[in-house]
């Protein structure tokens, strides 16, 4: 193996990602300087950022546990086992997420964020330097300056250097200002902006809602959900556009606004009205946040700097996944270093190849999962669709994983495939949804056999690729 213990590595960016690629390659015998523009959350009461939970999944826990932290990890977080649906009028359905001991888990962003950094400094070779933004990136030679809180400016010379500064990435944008890069980028703000709202605990300290369940109120155009937290409160996110007729822009603009958002929630989420705390203050006094959708290539400069977690490929939060997807990156980085025996030209080609796409495949099924909770969740042929599948999945496993299934609880599948085989799935369901008397005959046999001739033909027949 080649000797790495003196290789340099600066991390852009203590979040969520960054604070797991420092244990990472620190575990692999790396020195590493974990940069961090804001002050260390742990020592200051100022508020730091967003109080959002986060739903962690399969390849989120795969890439802990691959370096043991998942334990640790686990502690804080509550498991999720279905999708509770409110709606308009208080009735209540619930959707198991897979099977019966399948769960997502909600966590705190800022939480997870900060036990991430307490198990980075337990590694000998990492440093981390709060306060430090990073301003300039030579390229020629890695060298890295930065401005701290006292506004001095300090430089930092590394052999390699990440870009793990999330959805606005300083990295990103000095790496597309290079002449001659020849960069493909975008970043696309979403029509919908998003919200926090609080659903505080009961006095006792319990939840006023189911706890281990991700509720969900769907109102087709806008939609609110709430995550649990461990103090028996739900952070909630109402998610809706932000400019039009009925949107964050329109109410909070209204000549009589406090009328006017008061009646909005009385109309569409009277049920939830129990509940929430201060909803109509809430409204008017936070700015929504944006939403936005990244793409970039390449994602390296010079074999040597490289994009990862949102910086690379920040998506919408409608499949759970942004820092699920940044935690696979670092899982696969931190395996290719061993295939690659320290070699980092080939290590970072590798990794820029295989996640690209599986980046751009999770941005894709993210943006299309909007629709799937805002309106369909409530649909009552889509629930059917959802049935036949579950039930056709238990006869055939290894023929059929629900999409939600593959991309949630199946960290082996990559998100690639699963966009590929969801849309072949599609087309063989909409052709079953046709089947005459479909709603009263779903459970009998006549309708799994077409779909094991159908699911034969074009996922197996045609593709061996595409076996699960
Ligand atoms: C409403 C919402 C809900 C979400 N829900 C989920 C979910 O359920 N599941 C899921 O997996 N993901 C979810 N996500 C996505 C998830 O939050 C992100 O994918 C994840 O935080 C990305 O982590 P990161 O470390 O790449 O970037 P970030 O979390 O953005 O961290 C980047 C860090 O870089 C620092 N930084 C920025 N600029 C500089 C600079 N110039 N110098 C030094 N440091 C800098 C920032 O201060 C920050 O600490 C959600 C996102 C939103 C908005």
């Amino acid at each position: 193996m080649s000797n790495n213990t003196n290789k340099k590595v600066a991390i852009n960016g203590a979040g969520p990602v960054g604070a797991l690629l420092a244990v990472m390659l620190a575990k692999k015998g790396y020195q590493i300087d974990l940069f961090e523009s804001r002050p260390d959350s742990r020592k200051t009461t100022i508020y730091q950022g967003k109080s959002i939970n986060l739903a962690l999944s399969d390849r989120g826990w795969k890439a802990l546990s691959a370096v043991g932290l998942d334990e640790e990890i686990r502690k804080q977080a509550i498991p999720m086992y279905c999708r509770v649906m409110h709606d308009i009028n208080g009735n209540i359905t619930k959707q198991p997420y897979g099977k019966e001991d399948q769960a997502i888990w909600s966590v705190s962003r800022a939480g997870i964020n900060e036990q991430l950094i307490n198990l980075a400094e337990k590694e000998p070779t990492v440093n981390v330097h709060f306060g430090h933004r990073l301003t300039q990136l030579n390229f020629s030679d890695n060298t890295a300056v930065y401005m701290d809180e006292n506004h001095h400016q300090k430089i930092y010379e590394s052999d390699l250097v990440f870009g793990a500064d999330g959805a606005f990435s300083k990295v990103r944008r000095l790496m597309q200002e290079l002449p001659k890069s020849r960069i493909s980028y975008s970043l696309d703000y979403m029509q919908k902006s998003y919200m926090e709202l609080t659903i505080a605990a009961n006095e006792d300290g319990s939840h006023k809602l189911e706890k281990n369940a991700l509720h969900i109120w769907p109102r087709k155009d806008f939609m609110l959900i709430a995550l649990p937290n461990n103090d028996g409160s739900f952070t909630c996110t109402l998610f809706m556009d932000h400019e039009g007729e009925l949107s964050f822009s329109s109410l909070a603009k209204h000549e009589n606004k406090q009328q006017k958002v008061s009646e909005f929630f009385q109309q569409y989420f009277a049920p939830a009205m129990d509940y929430l705390e201060n909803p109509v203050e809430d409204f008017l006094s936070k700015t929504p946040s944006p939403l936005c959708l990244v793409h970039i290539y390449p994602w390296l400069v010079n074999d040597s700097i490289a994009l990862i977690g949102d910086a690379a490929h920040a998506m919408v939060p409608f499949y759970g996944q942004g820092m699920n997807c940044g935690f696979e990156d670092c899982r696969v980085l931190a395996e290719l270093v061993e295939q690659h025996d320290h070699q980092w030209s080939d290590i970072l080609n590798a990794y820029q190849q295989e996640r690209k796409e599986n980046g751009d495949a999770i941005t894709e099924l993210a943006k299309r999962n909007f629709i799937e909770m805002s309106d369909l969740a409530g649909d009552e042929r889509f629930l059917l669709r959802k049935k036949i599948e579950a039930k056709f999945h238990q006869m055939h496993p290894e023929l059929w994983i629900p999409l939600y299934s593959m991309v949630t609880f199946s960290p082996d599948i990559p998100y690639k495939t699963a966009l590929h085989v969801g849309d072949i799935q599609r087309t063989i369901m909409d052709e079953i949804m046709l089947i005459p008397k479909i709603e009263q005959e779903w459970q009998q046999a006549h309708i799994y056999e077409k779909l094991l001739v159908l699911a034969q033909e074009k996922l197996v027949n045609n593709h061996s690729e595409l076996r699960l």
